[in-house]
């Protein structure tokens, strides 16, 4: 194979693997884990096992030496009586040669010859085997094999200390075989359970996919059943519920923003096509016709203008797209500033400025003022011509307290919190009737310009009393 080949069948293997099912991972990453350990475990048990047995015949070989040795230097003949204490323990093979490599006494003659055992020495003994002496595989049996040299009676005799492990080989092998099976076996299982768990733990979020599949923007009402253990997928659905309460609740305002929005522009339209109606067909003869029309065209198409300036601004609010641009601020030279210009806009009104205590704010003067000029605005609309606006600015801790009040129509106290509202009037016909035109959308815009100064609003109203204003504005140096 080519390694472009190759190259090509790692990476579609490596993205197979990264696109395979989250139960094929989590069943592949258990049985592999669980196959590690158990060829860790059953490994270290067969190295046990085998070294128990070796160990065990180099015990009986040591032992068996020490005592023959001892016996030699005793001075005891290689005759019968030799075993007569039994120096050498039971299982173990004593084979004494002599120079020539001749045996010259020896307790079985049955065993395989020294040559054979010589000739069937493995060059390389396991690891576990004491490296002093040698093993040899003859047929189906393994034996031990160790060699000491003596002095007796002048001559040097070879003491050869044979054992075998046969039987223990045997066993030795049924057990690798065993073993292997039984790793086998847990492999297998790990993988069935694995898989059998991996489905059950996830079957909550195919039920949450299958949910979340049915949710269209026409019907967000479906919600996922949070799985009756209190664990990460419960925590899961409720958290994806959560996000739909919001999805849903932000798409039906959207929703209504926009009917709310086309309603309003509906007005100023159809007044307009009216009077262009009247227009076509009197203006040119009628003079005051011509004059009419054409104002209140023009006091409609204004109103519209200022109704898409707010929409306009609304929209970018909730786009996050309207940049402010904070700086310190001498607030007492804004609110003095705003106040004169009041003057100058409403004649109809008193307007004071009660206290004007001196602070520095950290704030988007533009905004400030558009704030503080719809709350006075909407004074000035609501209160009856020779009706008192005042304004009042002090210091209170960190905070600047500035009111805006009026005494004016004021607000049923059911009306106050609905008047924050987006397109939110109360009674539009009085209103309208007064002649006082608006799109219920100027709180809604100082709320916002509120929130991006930290500034807190309340209200203070009462019907025919009058509405006051009052914000806690944070000070930089407070
Ligand atoms: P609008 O353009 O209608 O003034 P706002 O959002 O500014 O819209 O105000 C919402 C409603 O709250 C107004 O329609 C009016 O009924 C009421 N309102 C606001 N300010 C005052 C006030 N100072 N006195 C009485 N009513 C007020």
């Amino acid at each position: 194979m080519s390694s472009k080949t190759e190259g090509a069948s790692s990476f579609s293997l490596l993205h197979a693997i990264r696109n395979a099912r989250i139960s094929t991972k989590i069943t592949a990453v258990y049985a592999v884990i669980l196959f590690i350990l158990l060829v860790i475990g059953m490994g270290a048990m067969a190295l046990g096992v085998y070294y128990a047995f070796y160990h065990q015949a180099e015990v009986a070989i040591g032992i068996s030496e020490r005592q023959t040795v001892e016996k030699i230097e005793g001075g005891a003949d290689f005759t019968p009586n030799f075993w007569d204490d039994d120096p050498v323990l039971p299982g173990v093979v004593l084979r004494v040669t002599d120079i020539t490599g001749r045996v010259v006494f020896e307790n079985d003659a049955h065993f395989p010859s020294l040559p054979d055992i010589e000739e069937n020495t493995r060059i390389r003994p396991p690891f576990w085997a004491d490296q002093s002496m040698a093993v040899a595989d003859i047929g189906n049996s393994t034996i031990y094999h160790a060699t000491v040299d003596v002095m007796h009676g002048g001559s040097i005799y070879t003491l050869h200390f044979l054992r075998t492990i046969t039987a223990e080989s045997a066993f030795l092998k049924d057990m690798q075989r065993f073993l292997l099976l039984l790793t086998a076996a847990g492999f297998l299982v790990a993988l069935g359970a694995g898989y059998f768990l991996s489905r059950r733990v996830l079957r909550p979020i195919r039920t949450m996919m299958a949910t979340a599949r049915e949710i269209e923007v026409e019907d967000m009402s479906r919600r996922i059943a949070p799985a009756p253990a209190h664990d990460e997928l419960h925590e899961l659905a409720v958290t994806f519920n959560h996000m739909l309460d919001r999805l849903q609740q932000g798409f039906s305002q959207q929703q209504r923003f926009v009917s709310d929005a086309s309603h309003e522009l509906r007005t100023p339209v159809t007044v307009i096509l009216g009077y262009s109606d009247l227009l076509a067909r009197w203006g040119q003869t009628d003079g005051e016709v011509l004059k009419e029309g054409i104002s209140s065209i023009r006091s409609e198409a204004e109103n519209m203008q200022q109704l898409i300036e707010k929409l306009l601004f609304l929209a970018r609010a909730d786009q996050k797209r309207q940049v402010l641009h904070k700086e310190n601020l001498e607030l007492s030279e804004l609110v003095e500033d705003v106040m004169r210009k009041m003057k100058l806009v409403t004649k109809q009104h008193t307007v004071t400025l009660e206290k004007n205590e001196s602070g520095t704010i950290y704030a988007d003067p533009v905004m400030m003022r558009q704030m503080m000029r719809i709350f006075l605005e909407n004074s000035a609309k609501y209160t009856p011509d020779g009706g008192h606006i005042t304004a009042s600015c002090v210091r209170h801790g960190k905070f600047m307290l500035l009111s805006l009040g009026d005494d004016g129509i004021g607000i049923a106290p059911e009306e106050q919190s609905k008047v924050f509202e987006r397109f939110y009037r109360v009674d539009t016909s009085r209103t309208k009737a007064e002649g006082v035109s608006g799109t219920g959308l100027g709180l809604s815009i100082a709320t916002w310009i509120a929130e991006q100064h930290d500034i807190h609003i309340t209200m203070d109203s009462a019907l025919g009393k009058g509405t006051t204003i009052h914000l806690a504005i944070p000070l930089v140096d407070g």
